[in-house]
């Protein structure tokens, strides 16, 4: 019986190594492989967002964009420098 269990979970490690060896983590969609509307990235948590959703800061001569609310006000309390 114990034998079965380790040979269950050699069976699960090899198939776990196959399968991490044919299919790698998936990459982030990058805004181009986005059919239709274009994608832009949060800078505060990374992930993409169709442009007409997100929400907008102008900082300078950029344009970010932020997923929500809670990214933005994130972004805004951690860049809040005094002005020097
Ligand atoms: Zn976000």
């Amino acid at each position: 019986m114990v034998r079965l269990i380790w040979f269950l979970i050699l069976l699960g490690i090899v198939y776990w190594l196959v399968k991490r060896a044919f299919f790698p983590k998936k990459r982030r969609p990058t805004p181009h492989e986005e059919i239709g509307e274009e994608m832009v990235q949060d800078p505060v948590c990374g992930c993409y967002i169709p442009k007409s959703r997100a929400l907008t800061l102008l900082e300078g001569e950029k344009k970010l964009y932020f997923c929500s609310q809670e990214c933005f006000r994130k972004y805004r309390s951690s860049n809040a420098l005094p002005k020097s």
